[in-house]
């Protein structure tokens, strides 16, 4: 099994082959094709198993096949929310290197960064930001962001962000978000609590376990 096989297209098989990706990981031969094919994720997966590849790889496919004409100021297409600034930045620099083809426009965004240059991330529109959930919830706040037209959530360390204590901002930060949309939620443990708010972000996900 290849990338190639799995359904990914010309700019990402370029991109994965540039960072010297021959084989897909298990996850990412069992992700991928739900996730081109739009369906809700959930994914048991620890860091290390090559899970960025495998959720952002096909979400950049699928925005840049359905991309708008323009961005209105602030519009964000994808979100990806994660724990810390360590993950946020490395998961943007993934983003950066998938969709140079693509001409993907990424930010990131986490706590520590000053207001002005968030704000000034943001304005344009983005096809990607990548968050910590409290610097978030401040853009929201400032009405700097309009998550109403997202596209794709994606949870990533989703047990993580709990035991950080972001469940408030991440609870107000998906209520803002439409319900019709492709949400991937990942997490290296599936605690009773994480189940919970799986079962309430996902409709009728494929679930894959590595
Ligand atoms: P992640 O679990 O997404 O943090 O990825 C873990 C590491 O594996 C990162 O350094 C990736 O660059 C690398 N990686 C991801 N997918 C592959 C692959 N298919 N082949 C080789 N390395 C990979």
């Amino acid at each position: 099994m290849n990338f190639e096989q799995l359904g990914l297209s010309t700019p990402l098989l370029n991109a994965l082959a540039a960072k010297n990706y021959t084989v897909p990981s298990p996850i990412q031969a069992q992700a991928i094709p739900y996730v081109l094919d739009g369906r809700d994720l959930l994914g048991i997966a620890q860091t290390g198993t090559g899970k960025t590849a495998a959720f952002m790889a096909p979400s950049l496919q699928r925005l840049a096949a359905n991309r708008p004409a323009f961005l209105k100021p602030g519009q964000i297409r994808m979100l990806v929310l994660a724990p810390t600034r360590e993950l946020a930045s490395q998961i943007a620099a993934n983003a950066e290197a998938y969709g140079a083809q693509l001409k993907t426009t990424v930010g990131v965004i986490f706590g520590g960064v000053a207001n002005a240059k968030s704000l000034r991330t943001v304005q344009r529109g983005l096809d990607v930001l990548v968050a910590t959930p409290g610097r978030l919830l401040d853009l929201v706040d400032q009405r700097a962001i309009n998550l109403r037209e997202l596209e794709i959530l994606v949870l990533d360390e989703a047990d993580q962000m709990l035991d950080l204590g972001f469940i408030h901002a991440l609870r107000k930060i998906v209520k803002i978000i439409p319900a019709k949309r492709q949400t991937l939620f990942f997490s290296a443990t599936m605690p009773k609590t994480i189940k919970q708010l799986a079962d309430e972000y996902l409709k009728n996900p494929a679930e894959v376990a590595v």
